[in-house]
């Protein structure tokens, strides 16, 4: 049997706190329920501790040289590499998604660590010639100590996504991961601890949420928030921080719509949607979500979805056979279940799944088809979150762009045609930071990463994400 050895704790000013009469939360398995070890919550006295040091840290950081801030990223990804399978073992025992999924997971993480070593030391200025013997100097210095929150769904990514860029950037970081994944988060910083990342400059805390956003985001100490998560607490997070008017960027849900077109390759796109959509159990901010198709492919794009979700494996995602882990925690298969129900009574045909089920007490809900979704169902119009495929026809181009744009959020989509002046045309109407056409890749660490519209703003990942965490001075000399 494989255990789950995360050695929880609080990481504050270089130290691993636990115990000391801190009230604590489980961290369960959501393959079988059980709690498999007690995390220790913060303290408001915790907390301030974390802010005393991440001031601290920020002025040692942003003094420390590019070059050394680079090796301390090239560092920390080795190190994550090396530990690679004790890691992703950790995210499928807390989140659920299969092992391969973990460890691919880490690859991507340790690839943005070394993306932003280089970054680190691409932070350029300008100079603006006036007369001759003055100019202006145009400098873009760090922004400050950074508050970061992140979702449970890419443990191990959400972290790095959040701390690489802030560090290659010259700034500290307090982080507040999800507590229900807290082993991944704490052997991440154990990573960047052992490569030798002085203790105050990267702080990671657990508590209650509202309890620690409040306080963070309340200090004069913290000049940026980075948010992970759904819209609503986004929203409520950015008006918290609105109080010191400090930096945001928001990484919030979306409801990816995909546009299949008659012309597609359609073996091909059924294949790469399949498996893309019921990835980490559909619990994934780009999922493919709502799914246009257009009328001459309707029916056999429906059956054929239906035919290959039917044939995937869901189990344990320690069990190498599993194509499909269970959902993260309790709530999401209640709040699937619901939107199935809700889907039905609208009219929705189900073409395969449509039940959760209990399996050794684990959080499972089948990978669902359901056709002919009415608009008004909720599942059209709220993020699912979860592993359901909500499929529609439709007859025109501009019909379909009027189903891409008709919701407020515009993170990712999807468009799947062969003709060549419609992918253009496809790529510039579709509000949404982020287009896969003809692909599902939507992530990798030189392109920039995030939404628009109530999907958030500002870019992680590129020299985007770094740019978000630098702020820019110009100095005239006479
Ligand atoms: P939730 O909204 O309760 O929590 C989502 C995350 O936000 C958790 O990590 C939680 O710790 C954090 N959070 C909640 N309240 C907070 C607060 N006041 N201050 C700081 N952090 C806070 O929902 P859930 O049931 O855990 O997840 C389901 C929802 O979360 C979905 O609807 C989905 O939109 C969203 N989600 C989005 C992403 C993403 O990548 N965009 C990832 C995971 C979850």
């Amino acid at each position: 049997m494989t255990t789950y050895d995360a050695k929880l704790g609080l990481y504050i000013a270089g130290e691993w706190l636990s115990g000391g009469g801190r009230d604590t939360q489980g961290v369960r398995d959501p393959a079988t329920g059980a709690v498999q070890a007690a995390l220790p919550l913060a303290s408001a006295a915790d907390l301030d501790l974390a802010l005393e040091a991440t001031q601290r840290g920020f002025v040692q950081w942003r003094a420390t040289a590019p070059e050394a801030r680079a090796s301390l990223l090239v560092k920390t990804a080795q190190l994550l590499r090396e530990r690679a399978d004790h890691i992703a073992r950790i995210a499928t025992l807390e989140q659920g998604k299969v092992l391969a999924e973990a460890k691919g997971e880490l690859a991507f993480a340790a690839n943005l660590l070394e993306f932003h070593a280089g970054e680190a030391v691409r932070i350029y200025g300008r100079v603006l010639p006036r007369a001759p013997g003055s100019r202006s100097l145009v400098l873009h210095q760090p922004v400050g100590p950074v508050a970061a929150f992140c979702a449970w769904n890419f443990p191990i990514m959400n972290v790095v996504r959040k701390i690489a860029p802030a560090l290659a950037a010259g700034c500290s970081i307090i982080i507040k991961p999800s507590e229900e994944t807290a082993g991944s988060a704490v052997e991440v910083l154990r990573c960047f601890q052992d490569a030798g990342l002085p203790g105050d400059v990267a702080q990671c805390v657990f508590g209650e949420p509202d309890m620690v956003s409040r306080q963070l985001l309340a200090s004069p100490i913290t000049r940026k928030l980075s948010f992970t998560g759904s819209v609503p607490v986004g929203k409520h997070l950015m008006k918290l921080a609105a109080d010191t008017m400090m930096a945001t960027t928001m990484e919030l849900g979306g409801h990816g719509p995909v546009l299949v077109f008659d012309d597609c390759d359609l073996d091909k796109t059924l294949d790469l949607l399949v498996a893309h959509k019921f990835r980490n159990a559909g619990q994934v901010c780009v999922a493919p979500t709502r799914f246009h198709v257009q009328e001459g492919v309707y029916d056999r794009f429906a059956a054929g979805f239906a035919e290959r979700t039917k044939a995937l494996k869901v189990g344990d995602g320690m069990a190498p056979e599993s194509q499909m882990g269970p959902m993260a925690n309790p709530r999401r298969p209640e709040a699937i279940g619901a939107l199935v129900d809700d889907a039905r009574a609208h009219g929705a045909r189900v073409l395969a799944g449509g039940d959760s089920f209990a399996r050794d007490g684990g959080f499972f809900f089948s990978p669902t088809v359901l056709a002919d979704v009415s608009l008004d169902a909720r599942a059209m119009n709220e993020e699912p979150f979860g592993p359901i495929a909500l499929l529609r026809p439709f007859t025109t181009v501009e019909e379909a762009i009027e189903q891409a744009n008709r919701l407020p959020f515009g993170l990712a989509a999807y468009c799947f045609t062969e003709n060549g002046r419609r992918q253009n045309l496809l790529g510039d109407a579709i509000e949404a930071g982020m287009i896969g056409i003809n692909s599902v890749r939507l992530s990798a660490p030189d392109s920039p990463f995030g939404g628009v519209k109530d999907s958030g703003h500002g870019s992680e990942d590129g020299p985007e994400g770094v740019a978000a965490h630098l702020v820019t001075k110009t100095v005239h000399m006479v």
